[in-house]
């Protein structure tokens, strides 16, 4: 027996006060829905009464294989007959019937991926009572059969073609054009032809309560398709779109989803009556200002399914009938903003000129959006500059990174839409999300074109580059779930006309016609469309980005709690060092010194590798010395005044060595056309001979030094040299040598003896003095066992935690992502991939080789330089939990590793 409350009241009703038991803080057992619906109604707002079954019923249904827990189905029906009490009505009712919505709210917002039944409660009697009551018997028919269509889609999932192309057909034969002109008569037989399909359509076998005298019929009771209806939402917790937007977006498959059943409000009884959604502010571009759709006479799917063209909020206040209503709305906009302190979304409908409120949220907004909102409510007062910083994903500041159209190429647009997501992209037409995937695992881009996007298409928009539709505004299903995933989105473009079944778009007031893999461009900031492909170009950082970028940086940096908590960058080229310093870099925290033996250098490590002759392999030596020794100068000059550490060579040599299956095939073929194959032999032979059988595991990082002594010490040479040229010249180089792959404390004495008999040849060379620090990269876990005993050698410690993740779980990171891990996420073996944030097992090393480094050496510094140095949620566990000094990430993740840095410093200090 369980004492958990499962069903908590909302809003008052019409022979009630208000009964609100929940609030604003129970997101995890109302849902972000249930729990914002009883604060408005905790804040005096009008909202229509109801009850919100709580997440955790959902949990133990879904657990116990779709059956309810004990107990449950009493608590709603006592909440029902509550409501039934609080309204003086009753579900079903002949005369004056009750009719409710069933919607899901998970502790998550997951726009349009899970289930909604409007209309609840018609049957035969009760459609009679809606007549009644309402004196229009136009809008009870069409309520019924709106009813029938959506319950049947939604719970039993029949197509829901079959009822469009009823009321198509029955349009065709009424002679009208839309469904508002078809008869009462018309929508009562449709409510008929409605059934029958779902008589046809319903498995009596899965669903006997639905069978009456042998024939399934479509449930008159009230009550069933309450249940029915529930089940439904509970069920769509699991269904496939719903998994795949939590996988995007890290939300547990644990948390379920409530459900709310709250009294039908309705924006369709006639021209006073409007539905439509809003923001308090721009969800694009953050700017001052209501922004939303709306329609008149319509139902509230209607706006979100971008089936008719909505117009702006701003024209509400001049809809005859509508004006009260509008200042009403413009009321409680300033309400919320001001009880919320954020831009908030909502959901409202007006019933013959009264204005109900259907829903609110934090609103979803593009990163320029998130950036403008943070700062404009700082300016306001509503918010401290903490908070705004605490409201930015930093994830999606990799948004604002995206590529722009290039200003200084001439483009002919071709169309004009809406900006619903901002960043450009390129890539040929497809007009099925299938196609998206398909041309996306081809490897090319894809821009997905459709009339509207609908829940189904998730995966082809994952998929896509950008996104088109022709219809819809900036709240439809496509503008709000790309702004959402931050890929580039122009919806409602008018002007496409498109034919998805003859894959073909006529472009209207031209003579054009685009196919399918034809390539367009769009630039969803400026909502265009271009035929061709434009080229596309880095966007310059926006006054914003710094405005929030600075403030973060006073957080982290401040030391006055003891320690800053410092970003720096994974640099190996002079153009990604100067990148880096633009993102607001403080110093190179891993330059990988084998990339520049790439290109045209790896000749020259080439003939070092395969050759036995001591002249040639000097002379190999010495060329890789005069052009790493440049790479350096150039490199430590950008980055005078700052740390670079620079890695000793890392890879195992046959990386840089011809593939020996294509050097076979070149043999063979040279063979059958008769020519001398004795030298490509011997070049087999030796690069045969320097294959492994686990090359990750092998000849590799500190490895190479002690057994290919000469190869690290010509590169500390190139580092201590261009570090003495440029003390010469009058500039501050600040190198830090880093050695690879240690396990072993007398690999790192060994190496970091002979490094300093190198630096000290160079400082006699140049008489100058250098201070160049060595440090150890921990990357394996019989280091971080004996980092206290390394730490006694070693100047500071970087952890490597690509190589950490692969030698802790055993997982090759050059195959796992490839060949089981999707499987480990999708049967939740692992929760994440541990190769993109940090595993807790992997953390929990590095902050036991901090710790013992730290006790030996208390003022060591540590760093971490594997990918998991820009991943948010990781940088907070390695700043908070192991004690690190900096994260190093790639250029383009900087910035959102300073954000994160002063996030993980205020939750820090909570
Ligand atoms: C690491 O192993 O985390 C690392 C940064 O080194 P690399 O990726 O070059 O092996
Ligand atoms: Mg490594």
């Amino acid at each position: 027996m369980t004492t958990m409350q499962r069903v908590y009241k909302f809003g008052g009703g019409v022979a009630s006060p208000d009964v609100t038991e929940g609030d604003a803080s129970m997101n995890y057992i109302l849902g972000g829905k249930g729990a914002n619906l009883a604060e408005m109604c905790r804040i005096g707002l009008p909202v229509p009464p109801g009850f919100t079954i709580t997440c955790q019923t959902c949990v133990e249904y879904d657990e116990a294989g779709n059956n309810w827990p004990d107990g449950a189905l009493d608590e709603i029906e006592a909440a029902t007959r509550d409501l039934e009490a609080r309204m003086g009505k009753r579900l079903g009712d002949a005369e004056d019937p009750l009719l409710v919505s069933v919607r899901s709210g998970a502790p998550f917002s997951m726009p349009g991926m899970m289930d909604t039944v409007l209309n609840l409660g018609l049957n035969d009697e009760s459609v009679m009572g809606l007549i009644a009551q309402t004196d229009n018997p136009h809008f009870a028919w069409d309520s019924y059969r709106r009813f029938i269509q959506m319950f049947s889609n939604v719970v039993l999932g029949i197509d829901a073609d079959l009822f469009e192309n009823a009321i198509a057909e029955r349009r065709l034969i009424a002679g009208v054009r839309t469904d508002a002109e078809l008869s009462d008569e018309d929508l009562r037989d449709l409510v008929d032809e409605f059934k029958e399909i779902f008589a046809r359509e319903v498995d009596a076998s899965a669903y006997p309560e639905l069978v009456v005298d042998g024939t399934v019929t479509f449930p008159a009771d009230p009550r069933l398709q309450l249940r029915l209806a529930i089940q439904a939402v509970f069920g769509s917790w699991m269904n496939e779109r719903a998994c795949i937007y939590r996988q995007r977006n890290r939300i547990s498959d644990d948390l379920g989803t409530a459900v709310n059943v709250q009294v039908m409000v309705f924006g369709n009884k006639g021209e006073t009556s409007a539905t439509g959604v809003a923001f308090t502010r721009d969800p694009a571009c953050g700017a001052r200002g209501t922004y939303g759709d709306f329609l008149v006479n319509a139902q509230g799917e209607d706006v979100v399914a971008g089936i008719r063209n909505t117009e702006p909020i701003s024209d509400l206040a001049n809809v005859p009938g509508l004006e009260e209503a509008a200042a009403e709305l413009d009321r409680v906009f300033g309400i919320l903003e001001g009880h919320y302190r954020d831009m908030c979304d909502i959901e409202f409908t007006i019933e013959q000129g009264k204005l109900w409120m259907l829903q609110t949220r934090a609103g979803k907004r593009t990163a320029a959006a998130a950036l403008r909102i943070a700062i404009d409510m700082v300016e306001e007062g509503l918010i401290s500059r903490d908070e705004a910083l605490m409201r930015i994903d930093p994830s999606q500041l990799d948004q604002l990174l995206h590529p722009q159209f290039d200003t200084s190429a001439a483009v002919d647009v071709l169309a004009r839409g809406l900006n619903a997501s901002p960043g450009a992209a390129v890539g040929e037409i497809v007009f099925s999300s299938d196609d998206a995937v398909a041309v996306h695992e081809a490897g090319r881009p894809a821009i997905l074109v459709r009339w509207e996007t609908n829940p189904d298409d998730l995966k082809g928009m994952v998929a896509a580059e950008g996104i088109l539709t022709s219809h819809g505004g900036k709240t439809s299903h496509a503008a709000v779930i790309a702004r959402g995933m931050g890929t580039p989105c122009v919806c409602g473009v008018e002007s496409f006309r498109i034919d998805a079944a003859a894959k073909e778009v006529h472009v209207l007031g031209t003579d054009i016609v685009l196919h399918e893999g034809d390539v367009i461009s769009i630039d969803g900031g400026q909502g265009i469309v271009v035929a061709g492909a434009v080229p596309l170009v880095k966007p310059e950082l926006t006054g914003d980005l710094d405005t929030v970028l600075s403030w973060a940086d006073d957080v982290r940096l401040d030391e006055s709690d003891g320690r800053g908590y410092h970003v720096r960058v994974n640099a190996d080229n002079p153009e990604d060092a100067e990148l880096a310093l633009e993102f607001g870099a403080e110093a190179i925290g891993l330059c990988r010194t084998e990339h520049m033996f790439l290109g045209d250098r790896k000749q020259i490590i080439q003939s070092f590798i395969l050759s036995d002759d001591a002249d040639v392999r000097a002379k190999a030596l010495e060329d890789l010395l005069a052009v790493q020794t440049e790479d350096f100068v150039t490199m430590l000059r950008t980055m005078t005044g700052r740390a670079m550490v620079i890695r000793l060579i890392d890879p195992p040599l046959h990386e840089f060595l011809d593939d020996p299956r294509e050097l076979a095939v070149e043999i063979a073929r040279k063979e059958a056309l008769g020519r001398d194959v004795s030298d490509a032999r011997e070049r087999l032979r030796l690069i045969d001979g320097m294959v492994e059988s686990n090359p990750m595991l092998g000849l590799r990082g500190v490895r190479l030094s002690i057994v290919y002594a000469d190869l690290p010490l010509m590169q500390v040479r190139a580092v201590a040299s261009a570090a003495a040229r440029l003390k010469l010249e009058g500039f501050d180089p600040r190198p830090e040598i880093m050695i690879p792959l240690v396990s072993i404390t007398e690999e790192h004495v060994q190496t970091r003896a002979v490094a300093e008999r190198v630096i000290m040849d160079v400082e006699a060379e140049y008489g100058v003095k250098l201070d160049i620090p060595i440090g150890t990269m921990i990357e394996l876990p019989r280091a971080c066992l004996v980092a206290d005993e390394i730490a006694a050698h070693a100047d500071f410690f970087c952890f490597g935690t690509n190589d950490l993740t692969q030698t802790t779980f055993g997982f090759s990171r050059d195959d796992a992502e490839a060949k089981f891990l999707p499987a480990y996420l999708h049967e939740k073996v692992l929760a994440s991939n541990p190769f993109e944030t940090v595993d807790p097992a992997v953390l929990q090393l590095v902050k036991m080789a901090v710790d013992k480094g730290r006790a030996v050496t208390p003022e060591m510094h540590f760093g971490v330089c594997g990918e998991h140095g820009g991943d948010p949620m990781s940088i907070v566990d390695f700043f908070n939990t192991a004690g690190v000094d900096y994260v190093s990430c790639s250029p383009y993740r900087v910035p959102l590793a300073r954000l994160a840095a002063a996030r993980a410093k205020l939750t820090c200090a909570l």
